[in-house]
C-alpha cells in the first residue's frame, strides 16, 4: 500500500437544525487500502459518507479525491470520476432484473429516472451488450449470476448488497465506499462479501468501510477512523484503536 491518499477530506460540518452531525470531520484512505470508519450509534458516519459522495451537501469542508477536489460536483460525476458508494439498506430497483440493475451503472442517472430512461432506451446497441458481458461476468464472480433474468426484488438483503457492491463494480472504480456491508446478512454471506472486498482490493480498489461487525473490520482494515458527535476521536492500525482508551469510553457511553 502507497502512502498516497486516494481521499482526503478535511474541514468537514454538517448541522441539521440545532444538531452538529459532523463537526470538523477530516478523513484519509491511502491508494490501494482498505480502511475502516468506525463510531458509536448516530456519530455522524453515513452523514460523512454522504458529505464526501455528496448525497448531501456540507456547510463547510473539503474533499479530494484522486487530487482533485470533488465537492462542488453532483453525486453522479463523483461517481464517473471513480468514487462508488453504497448505502446502509441496498439501494437496488426491485421492479428491475439483477441483470439490469448492473446495467443501470453505465448510465448517468440517478432513482426514479433511471428506470424511465431504462424503459425507453430497451434495445441493444453494442456498447450494451459489451456492458452485458460485463455484468454477467461480475455477477458470476459473485455467485448472482443464475439470479440475473430474476427481479431484483426476489432477492434477500444481503444478495441486495451483494448486487449493490457488484453494481458498483460495472464503472472501473477506483474506491468504493460501503456503508454497513454486513449490517442484517447471515454470517455465511458476510464471509463471502469478506472475501470479495478482499479480491477486489488485490485487483487495486480502495475501500472505505463503516461497520459495526468488529470482526470484519479487525479482518479486512489496514486503517481505522473513529468518529464519536461527529467529529475524529481517533486513527490507527485496528490493534491500536482496539487499545485505545478513548474509543472504548466512547463505545462504552452508549
Ligand atoms: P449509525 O451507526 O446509527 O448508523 P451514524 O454514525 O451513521 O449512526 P448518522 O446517521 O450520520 O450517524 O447521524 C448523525 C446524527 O445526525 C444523528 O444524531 C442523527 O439523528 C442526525 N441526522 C442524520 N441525518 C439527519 C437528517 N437528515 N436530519 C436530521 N438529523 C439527521
Amino acid at each position: 500500500i502507497s502512502k498516497t491518499p486516494i481521499l482526503c477530506a478535511q474541514g468537514l460540518c454538517k448541522n441539521f437544525g440545532g444538531i452538529r452531525a459532523v463537526n470538523n470531520a477530516r478523513i484519509e484512505v491511502t491508494q490501494g487500502s482498505i480502511t475502516g470508519l468506525i463510531g458509536p450509534n448516530g456519530a455522524g458516519k453515513t452523514t460523512l459518507f454522504n458529505l464526501l459522495s455528496n448525497f448531501i451537501r456540507s456547510d463547510a469542508g473539503e474533499v479530494i479525491f484522486d487530487h482533485h477536489p470533488i465537492h462542488h460536483l453532483p453525486p453522479h460525476q463523483i461517481a464517473l470520476q471513480g468514487c462508488v458508494r453504497t448505502f446502509q439498506v441496498a439501494r437496488v430497483l426491485s421492479r428491475l432484473t439483477v441483470l439490469e440493475n448492473m446495467l443501470l451503472a453505465t448510465q448517468n442517472q440517478t432513482g426514479e429516472k433511471f428506470f424511465q430512461v431504462w424503459m425507453k432506451q430497451k434495445q441493444v446497441r453494442k456498447e450494451e451488450r459489451e456492458n452485458k458481458e460485463k455484468a454477467m461476468a461480475i455477477l458470476e464472480s459473485v455467485g448472482l449470476v443464475a439470479k440475473a433474468y430474476d427481479y431484483a426484488g426476489a432477492l434477500s438483503g444481503g444478495q441486495r448488497k451483494l448486487l449493490e457492491m457488484a453494481r458498483a463494480l460495472m464503472t472501473h472504480p477506483k474506491l468504493i465506499l460501503l456503508d454497513e456491508p454486513a449490517a442484517g446478512v447471515n454470517p455465511t454471506l458476510i464471509g463471502q462479501i469478506c472475501e470479495h472486498i478482499l479480491n477486489w482490493n488485490k485487483e487495486g480498489i480502495s475501500f472505505l468501510i463503516i461497520e459495526h461487525n468488529m470482526d470484519v473490520i479487525m479482518s479486512l482494515c489496514h486503517h481505522v477512523w473513529v468518529l464519536a458527535e461527529g467529529t475524529n476521536l481517533a486513527d490507527g492500525t485496528p490493534e491500536e484503536i482496539q487499545q485505545n482508551s478513548a474509543v472504548l469510553e466512547a463505545y462504552l457511553g452508549e
